[in-house]
């Protein structure tokens, strides 16, 4: 998934080394979780981003964000790049910096998994936790005040208003996505954070037709247990996220998402996140009203991460 110059030598660092296995990810039929009630001429295909080599769809913007950081000269000796996260794209982002030795920190709420702490730890980069009462929002605004404070050293990312993170998914997954279903996908479904997934897979599926139908996810409530997943109207809203450009949102509740996790790994053999469960749920709605179609759901990562988190921990 190389979007930007093609000569450069970060490029040539980032095509030779692990980073050069993120995207093209598997896309599997689902089978058997399908309710009795759906048409047999409705198919449902997930995108398992679990196995991109960070572990999750956040590899895919993090690197975009990164190489465009890089070729618009922002980052050079000394600096940090620096992040708010729900974890996933902290991970990526920690990657991304491990393989080409520049210095992350990342800020995220101390509730978000202890395995996602530990893994961006493994890749040396720096952690801060934030209010976990305050979710996503209070890293934003943690990092948003020690960028203001030392403008000098650090790099801000900003996913949530950074174009290269929708454009990651622009160049890379809708494009994949399309090919991968010969061009008979109909629909797509994919939860939202940033919204960088939905915005740029459904912007690059709607050039090739624009009659494929863009469905958001959101949790039913502004609390909630759905990690990656932000329930838009109750937070900062993110710069990249046009609610307009979507088809429509299906709103799924924390015990809905979970159950089909769990139901996923039992009987798909398919094992993943809880926003993964989430949009599933939420295609599984769509599925049943329709008559035919081909719906793509995104399944932002995999399993493990969550071990010690419900609904695997009892
Ligand atoms: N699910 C999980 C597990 C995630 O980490 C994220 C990213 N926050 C999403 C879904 C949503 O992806 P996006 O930020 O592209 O909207």
């Amino acid at each position: 998934m190389w979007i930007l110059g093609e000569h450069d030598e970060p490029y040539r660092k980032a095509r030779n080394s692990i980073l050069n296995l993120v995207g093209n990810t598997p896309l599997v039929k689902i089978r058997k979780v399908l309710p009795k009630d759906i048409s047999p001429k409705v198919e449902i295909y997930a995108k398992l981003e679990g196995f991109n080599p960070g572990g999750s769809v956040k590899d895919r913007p993090a690197l975009s964000m990164f190489l465009d950081a890089i070729k618009r000269g922002l980052i050079t000796e000394g600096k940090v790049v620096i992040d708010a996260t729900s974890g996933n794209t902290g991970i990526a982002l920690a990657m991304v910096g491990a393989a080409l030795g520049v210095p992350v920190e990342l800020a995220m709420p101390a509730n978000v998994s202890e395995e996602r702490k530990r893994i961006i730890k493994a890749y040396g980069a720096k952690v801060y936790l934030t209010d976990p009462l305050e979710g996503t929002d209070g890293a934003i605004l943690f990092v948003r005040g020690l960028v203001e404070k030392n403008p000098e050293r650090y790099v801000y990312l900003d996913q949530y208003n950074n174009p290269a993170n929708w454009k990651a998914h622009f160049y890379s997954t809708g494009i994949e996505i399309w090919h991968q279903t010969g061009g008979r996908v109909t629909h797509l479904v994919a939860g939202i954070g940033t919204g960088g997934t939905i915005m740029g897979t459904g912007r690059r599926l709607k050039v090739y037709n624009p009659d494929i139908q863009v469905i958001g996810v959101q949790p039913a409530y502004p609390f909630h247990g759905i990690e990656g997943l932000k329930h838009i109207e109750s937070s900062i809203k993110p710069g990249i996220f046009d609610e307009s450009f979507l088809d429509r949102t299906i709103f799924v509740e924390t015990e809905d998402a979970y159950e089909m996790t769990k139901r996923l790994a039992l009987e798909e053999a398919i094992f993943v996140g809880q926003s993964s469960g989430a949009a599933l749920w939420a295609a599984l709605q769509l599925a049943k009203e329709l008559e035919e179609g081909l719906i793509v759901v995104i399944f932002p990562d995999g399993g493990s991460k969550y071990l010690s988190t419900a609904p695997f921990r009892d």
